[in-house]
This record gives C-alpha cells, sequence and structure tokens, in this order.
C-alpha cells in the first residue's frame, strides 16, 4: 500500500505533485535543490520511487545503488538526465510529461504572430531608449492572413485552434494524414505550404527529417515578406540561411524561442555568439524576436506538470499501469481492488526472451486468471495478470516460483 512506499522528491518539484502523494498516503521526502552525487547514492538505496527535475543525473553509477527502486518520475519534458538503457534493464519504468505545455507553447506563438505583424517588440525597444516613431508601414492585422503549421500535433492544433479565433486562415503540413479542427486544411506538400503563407510556425518534433527542414530552398519558396516562428527546436532551421533570408528582405520577420545550441544550465546564463556565431548578426536585424526555450514555461504549465508525472508514478505503483512511460511497453488492466478478498494482480518484468510467455503461464495454470495483458520492447517483456481465489499461501508460492526464472528482471504482487 502506499503507506509502504517512500518517495524522495528532488529539485523543487510543484506542490501539485506533493499533495497528490501525501494525499494518496505516500511517505514523502522533500528536497529543495538537486543532491550531489555522494548524497543522492546514499539517498536513492532504499526509496521506492523518486521524481527529479532536469538537473539530477541518474546514472547507471547512481542506479546501481537503488535497491529498491520501481519508478523514476522526471517532472519535465527532457529524460536525457537518466540512463534510460540501464534504467530499463533494472526493471526501472521512467515517466515524463511531454504534452502538458502545449497550451503555453500555443499562445506564445499566437503573442509572437501579432508582435511580428505590428512589429511591436523593435517599437518596444525603441521607445526604451527615447525613441517615438509611430510609423505603420508594413504592419498588419493578422485578420484574414495565412498561417501555415508545419506539424500538426499537440502544440500545431491548439495554435491552430486560436489563430482562427483571430480570424486567420489555417493551413498545416503534416507527414501523417489528420483530421483538421475547425476549417484549417491540411496541404500536401511543405512546399504549397510555404508558397501559401503570410506566417509560418514550425511544430516539429526533432528527427533526422527534420533537421534543418526550413533551409535556404525552403525560405527561397515563401512569400515576399513571410514570417517565421520556431518553438520547436533549434536544429529544425538552418539559421545561417534564416539570416540571409531576412537580410535580403525575403522574411520580414522571426520569433524564435529555440536555438541549435543551447545552454545546458537553466538560469541566467550567458549566451553569445561565441555558442552560436550567427548570433551576433541575428541581433542587429530588424524585427526578430528572440526568447530564451520559454514557450513551457508558465505557471499551469509547471502546475499541470507536477498532477500528470505524480499521477502517473502513483498509477504505477498502485496499480502497475506503465501507459505513458518512455522506457517501458504500455500495459494497462482496469483499476485494481485492493480490498477484493482473493485478488491478486501480478506484475512481471522480464527479458523479453521467446519462451517467457509460456513459463509464466506454467506456474499460473493452476489458478484462475482472469485477466492478462502484456507486451514488450526495449528487450524487456511486461506482464499484468489477476488472479482471483488465491490464499495467503498460494501468494508465496507463486512469488517464489516466478523469481525463480532464469529470465525475471523483477515481481511484484498488489493484493
Ligand atoms: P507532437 O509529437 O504532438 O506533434 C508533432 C507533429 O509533427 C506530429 O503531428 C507529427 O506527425 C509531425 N511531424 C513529424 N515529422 C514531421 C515532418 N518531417 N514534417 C511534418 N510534420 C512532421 O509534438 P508537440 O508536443 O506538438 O511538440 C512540437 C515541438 O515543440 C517539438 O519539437 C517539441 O520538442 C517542441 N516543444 C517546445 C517547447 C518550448 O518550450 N519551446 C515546449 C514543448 C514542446
Amino acid at each position: 500500500s502506499p503507506s509502504d512506499m517512500k518517495i524522495l522528491l528532488l529539485e523543487d518539484i510543484n506542490k501539485t505533485a506533493i499533495e497528490l502523494f501525501e494525499e494518496q498516503g505516500y511517505r514523502v521526502e522533500i528536497r529543495k535543490s538537486a543532491l550531489s552525487e555522494a548524497k543522492l547514492i546514499e539517498k536513492i538505496k532504499d526509496v521506492h520511487a523518486i521524481g527529479i527535475n532536469a538537473k539530477t543525473k541518474l546514472t547507471k553509477r547512481v542506479l546501481r545503488h537503488a535497491k529498491n527502486l520501481i519508478v523514476i518520475g522526471c517532472f519535465c519534458i527532457g529524460t536525457d538526465q537518466v540512463d534510460l538503457e540501464y534504467a530499463t534493464k533494472r526493471g526501472i519504468a521512467v515517466f515524463n510529461s511531454p504534452f502538458t505545455n502545449s497550451r503555453s507553447v500555443a499562445e506564445l506563438v499566437i503573442a509572437e504572430i501579432i508582435c511580428l505583424a505590428r512589429q511591436m517588440c523593435d517599437r518596444s525597444m525603441e521607445l526604451h531608449r527615447g525613441i517615438w516613431d509611430t510609423g505603420s508601414s508594413k504592419c498588419w492585422e493578422v485578420r484574414g492572413k495565412t498561417l501555415g503549421i508545419i506539424g500538426e500535433g499537440h502544440i500545431g492544433s491548439q495554435v491552430t485552434v486560436l489563430a482562427e479565433a483571430l480570424g486567420m486562415n489555417v493551413i498545416f503540413y503534416d507527414i501523417v494524414t489528420i483530421m483538421a479542427l475547425g476549417t484549417a486544411k491540411q496541404v500536401p506538400t511543405l512546399d504549397e505550404l510555404l508558397r501559401k503563407s503570410d506566417f509560418i510556425s514550425v511544430h516539429v518534433p526533432e528527427t533526422p527529417d527534420t533537421r534543418r527542414l526550413l533551409s535556404a530552398p525552403q525560405f527561397a519558396a515563401m512569400k515576399t515578406g513571410a514570417y517565421v516562428i520556431n518553438t520547436s527546436r533549434g536544429s529544425t532551421i538552418d539559421t545561417p540561411a534564416l539570416v540571409n533570408a531576412l537580410k535580403e528582405g525575403k522574411v520580414a520577420g522571426v520569433a524564435l524561442d529555440v536555438y541549435p545550441n543551447e545552454p545546458k544550465k537553466n538560469k541566467r546564463e550567458r549566451f553569445t555568439s561565441d555558442q552560436n556565431y550567427w548570433m551576433s548578426e541575428l541581433i542587429t536585424l530588424p524585427n526578430v524576436i528572440l526568447t530564451p526555450h520559454i514557450g513551457g514555461y508558465t505557471e499551469e504549465a509547471q502546475n499541470s506538470i507536477g498532477i500528470e508525472v505524480a499521477a502517473a508514478l502513483s498509477k504505477y505503483i498502485c496499480e502497475g499501469n506503465s501507459v505513458g512511460s518512455v522506457n517501458f511497453p504500455e500495459v494497462k488492466l482496469r483499476s485494481f481492488d485492493l480490498d477484493q478478498e482473493g485478488l491478486l494482480r501480478i506484475l512481471c518484468i522480464y527479458e523479453n526472451t521467446h519462451d517467457v510467455m509460456r513459463s509464466v503461464n506454467n506456474i499460473l495454470s493452476d489458478y484462475n486468471i482472469e485477466k492478462q495483458f502484456s507486451d514488450c520492447s526495449n528487450d524487456i517483456a511486461y506482464l499484468i495478470t489477476d488472479i482471483s481465489d488465491v490464499s495467503q499461501s498460494d501468494i508465496q508460492i507463486i512469488h517464489d516460483q516466478l523469481n525463480e526464472m532464469e529470465s525475471k528482471i523483477s515481481i511484484r504482487m498488489l493484493y
């Protein structure tokens, strides 16, 4: 039960998560900051779950000491701070929160569209220096303009809804066919999107195919005076080609939230042309909005991350439900009723050898299997089985037999 479970929360995890764990009766230890490796090794020894942000490095060296660890919650988007391969090998599930900040990013994009159309940031920076310039040349309303969205996923579709509410025509390009929201239209090629759009907003993931998706030929294909917004990943735009397009007047303005070489640390680090040689030119050009990867950073998004990751960890601990895990096969059975007499849920994690299912079911064949679901990925198999009419002595027998299986990584039993 939750009161047997010890959870360590590091790096000032949002209070929404702490409240959820405490309400459910977990034993929670909270630290405001990350721990040194030595302290982390000491602390991780006996915890069943750990919640971290980007700074806690859960390397093989650290995880090797985690004797009871079942699950890791990354209360952020990235999971690079965890050795996923080793965690998987040890049967430790890892969860994160990739989509809770979609709305925050979408709102930033809408703000940027209007700021670019009105050259608002330039006027503001001028007035900070005491310059009063009221010119309206090349300042536009966004109503009736065409917004082209590249990648109509979680964020792209939120931008679609907001942009349509502003009276924009939305078209989108995606590698999969997507049911359009509102009156938005999917276009069959990137080229068509580039030719037709007044504003182009990039919302694709970072993959080999999206690397420099917008390079010199794509800028050339755009309408003269188009605006470009990138809140996806720095690698999706060939920035020197963008600088040229801005200089030539092909592109009338750009808003960037992401860059090819972003500082690793978060807070107030200097970001200069040492990291990105084109930066010194970019900052001299008009109508260039630069933000330091803040698209997802709002209080609301942080609160939602707390709730989403804490709920995923709790579901995994109490029910075995691994849906949404980054390293585990996704397996889910209906909620498990701890109060039902004689009911046993068995959670088995195995190396994915061909005879795993047969061996497990040989052991369970004498019992009444109510439900069973398994899947495999990343060389592991994960199987949830509910059996009924089990006595306390049966539980011990089943446990011992399953534990003896050669390919076993870990076994948990809920009853
Ligand atoms: P998502 O996975 O929900 O959507 C991505 C969409 O892009 C999918 O529909 C996919 O089919 C499509 N796609 C993939 N490859 C494509 C290609 N080659 N051409 C066209 N379409 C392609 O992702 P999301 O949550 O909407 O995130 C989009 C981007 O935003 C990601 O790069 C993510 O890392 C980034 N992001 C940035 C911030 C920020 O703070 N700036 C915050 C969250 C996410």
